[in-house]
C-alpha cells in the first residue's frame, strides 16, 4: 500500500517533541494576532470588492465598436464612428439573428497564427476556426491573409444619399475573407466567366496558388466547420475570398 501525502506528513510531525503547557500562552497569543490579521484581510478584500464592483459590472455590460458606412456613389467608406453603449441597449441590427454574435468588440476573440497577421472573429466561431486554420497551414496550404471582424454597413438597401444600410456578416465576426489579393469579389457574375466585373480584391484564377477552388483543401476544411464559400453562392455576385455561415 502507498501512504498518502497527508499520512506521511502526520508521521513526520509525530517525531517533533510535544510543545507542552509552557508554550501554550505564546501559541494562544500568536493565534489571536493571526485571527486579527485574517479578519483585517477579509475586511480589506470586502472594501476592495465593494469599490470595484460597479466598475466590473460596467465593463461586462459595455459594448464598444468602430463602424463606417459604404458610400456607393463615392465608392469609399464614410461616417467613421466610435460607438459605446450599454449592452442592454443594442438594437436588433447590432446582433446577428443566426448566431447571437454582436458587433461588440467584447464578443470577439483574437486569433494569431504566424505568419498570418492576427485577426478577430466571434468567440463562438473562434475555437473551431483556429483549429482548422492551424491544420491547413501545417499541411502547407497557401493561406497568406485572413480578414475577420470588421464593422461596417456594406450591405442591404441603398438609401437616398447612396449609402448602404445594413451590417455585413464581418460586422458580427461570423465571416472571414481568405487571400483577398487572389480571390476577388465580382458582380454581374451569375456564373463565372469573362463578363464578370471585379469590384474588390485581386483576380481569381483557380490555376494560381492562393486562389481558392471548390475541390481544394481550404474550401473543404472551412466547409467542415459549417462555413459556406462565397465563390459558390447563387446570385449576381461571386465573392471568392468570403466565407460565412450563410455564404453572404
Ligand atoms: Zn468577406
Amino acid at each position: 500500500m502507498f501512504s498518502s501525502p497527508s499520512q506521511s506528513r502526520t508521521d513526520s510531525l509525530s517525531h517533533l517533541p510535544d510543545d507542552g503547557g509552557s508554550q501554550s500562552d505564546v501559541g494562544l497569543h500568536s493565534n489571536s494576532a493571526y485571527l486579527k490579521y485574517q479578519v483585517s484581510k477579509l475586511f480589506a478584500a470586502g472594501v476592495f470588492c465593494l469599490l470595484s464592483f460597479p466598475a466590473v459590472v460596467t465593463a461586462q455590460q459595455l459594448c464598444t465598436y468602430q463602424t463606417f458606412t459604404w458610400d456607393t456613389l463615392q465608392k469609399k467608406s464614410v461616417d467613421w464612428t466610435r460607438v459605446e453603449k450599454p449592452r442592454g441597449r443594442l438594437t436588433e441590427s447590432e446582433v446577428d439573428a443566426y448566431t447571437g454574435c454582436s458587433v461588440c468588440e467584447q464578443d470577439q476573440r483574437r486569433i494569431a497564427i504566424p505568419p498570418l497577421a492576427p485577426f478577430r472573429v466571434c468567440h463562438l466561431l473562434a475555437p473551431r476556426l483556429e483549429r482548422v486554420l492551424r491544420r491547413l497551414l501545417q499541411d502547407g496550404e497557401p493561406i497568406v491573409e485572413i480578414i475577420g471582424y470588421r464593422v461596417g454597413k456594406t450591405r442591404g438597401e441603398v438609401d437616398a444619399a447612396g449609402l448602404r444600410t445594413e451590417f455585413s456578416n464581418h460586422a458580427y465576426g461570423v465571416a472571414i475573407d481568405v487571400n483577398p489579393g487572389s480571390n476577388g469579389l465580382y458582380d454581374k457574375c451569375l456564373e463565372f466567366g469573362p463578363g464578370c466585373r471585379l469590384i474588390r480584391g485581386g483576380n481569381w484564377d483557380p490555376q494560381q496558388a492562393g486562389s481558392l477552388r471548390a475541390d481544394g483543401a481550404i474550401v473543404s476544411g472551412l466547409e467542415s466547420i459549417g462555413l459556406v464559400w462565397g465563390g459558390e453562392i447563387d446570385g449576381w455576385q461571386k465573392d471568392f475570398m468570403h466565407f460565412s455561415i450563410t455564404g453572404y
